[in-house]
Order: C-alpha cells, then structure tokens, then sequence
C-alpha cells in the first residue's frame, strides 16, 4: 500500500521580483536567484523536519536572535544588496529609524536593522539569518541554542547551501561550472565573508542622510 503523505502547511517560498530595479542593477537578479535557492533549500529541509513532528519556533514576532547573535557572515554580494535595498527600497519611518540605528552603531550591540515589526531588511537578509532556523520553542533572552541545543537548530541541506554561494560566484568573475565547483571546494568563497559586526554602518547612515 501506498504511504500517505503527510502535509505540513508550510508556505512554498517563491523568488521575489524587482522588474525595474533588475533591469539596471546588473547584479541583483544574480542575488534573487541566489537566496531563491537558498529559500527553497531551506524550506525543504525544514519540512522534512515538520513531517517528523517537529515544531518550527521561528515565527514573526519572534526576533531574540537579532540582538543576542554578533557573528553573522555576509558575502559580498550579500553587502551590496543590503546597500541597494537600503538606499533605494526603505521609505518613511522605516528608513530614518535603521538611519539612526546605523549611525549610532557600534559592534558588540544587536543588529541595527532590527525594526519592532521585525527585520527591517527581511527581502535583502544574509544566508545566515536565512538559514538559521530553531524547533520546537522559541529561543530565551540571550540564548543562542547553537550552542544550548543544537538538535533545535535546523541543519540546511550542504549541497543547497553551495549552490546558492555557486549562483554568486558571477558577481565575483568566475562563470565557469568548473571553475565555480571548484572555488566552493576548496571553500575559498568564505576567504571574502565579512562580520556584519564589523562593517563601518556609519558610512550607510552618511549615504542615507545625504540621499535625504
Ligand atoms: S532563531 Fe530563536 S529568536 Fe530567532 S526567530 Fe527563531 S526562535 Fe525566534
Ligand atoms: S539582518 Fe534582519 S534577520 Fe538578520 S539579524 Fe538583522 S534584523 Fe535579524
């Protein structure tokens, strides 16, 4: 007989669009494609996790981890679609409280894109907010259960994982299937990641106030 499947109701990601700004922004189609990739690999392998009974604890709302994590890694191409988005998708409100948040920035504190709604860059967020998922409850003040329970933590499928980074290899120069395999082998892309921490935000915030 057959195995029944069993259905979790949790929502199919789909690529996002920017028509306009993909016609002129040579690299960002590159970046949506990427974290499309990244999206459909994550949510596969937390499915795969929910069809065993599990419990996702991330939900909106829920943001703990934005203020507690102070390592997270951003690729280059990463970095310049934070920049794009920033300078030319957030409006009102939004756009002068991550202004002030940038300008008074200084590492160690939580993210300065962390908005009350939630993350104020959420279309633009890095793999590493993408990719980090936890189970079953929500995480505690201060808590970072990669080290208190990594069993909560989801664990994305590797050969996803590469093939969001192979898709930003172009950004980099190297178009070549070889070429880019390789460059994910020997790890060499991570030798361009830099600490959200230690990016100077202070330059976005002089951007943003001289854009007005
Ligand atoms: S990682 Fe933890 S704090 Fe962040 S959304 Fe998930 S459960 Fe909430
Ligand atoms: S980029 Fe967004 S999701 Fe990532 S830590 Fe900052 S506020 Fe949180």
């Amino acid at each position: 007989m057959a195995k029944k499947k069993h259905s979790t109701n949790y929502p199919e990601p789909t690529r996002l669009f920017f028509p306009e700004a993909e016609k002129s922004v040579e690299w960002l189609p590159m970046l949506l494609d990427a974290y499309a990739i990244a999206d459909k690999t994550i949510h596969t392998s937390v499915e795969k996790e929910l069809k065993k009974g599990r419990r996702l604890a991330c939900a909106k709302g829920c943001n703990s981890c934005c203020t507690t994590h102070v390592t997270i890694p951003v690729y280059p191409l990463e970095l310049a679609g934070i920049y794009w988005f920033v300078m030319e998708q957030l409006k009102g409100e939004a756009f002068g409280v991550i202004q002030q948040q940038l300008a008074r920035f200084s590492p160690g504190a939580g993210c300065p894109f962390l908005l009350s709604g939630g993350c104020g860059i959420h279309p633009m967020r890095p793999l590493a907010c993408r990719h980090f998922n936890v189970f079953d409850r929500p995480c505690s003040e201060g808590e970072d259960p990669f080290y208190t329970r990594r069993n909560d933590v989801l664990t994305p499928d590797e050969k996803g994982k590469e093939k969001a980074l192979m898709a930003m290899l172009p950004y980099h120069g190297i178009t070549e299937r070889a070429e880019k395999r390789e460059v994910i082998r020997k790890g060499l892309i991570h030798n361009t990641v830099k600490n959200m921490q230690e990016i100077e935000w202070v330059k976005l915030a002089q951007r943003m106030v001289a854009a007005g």
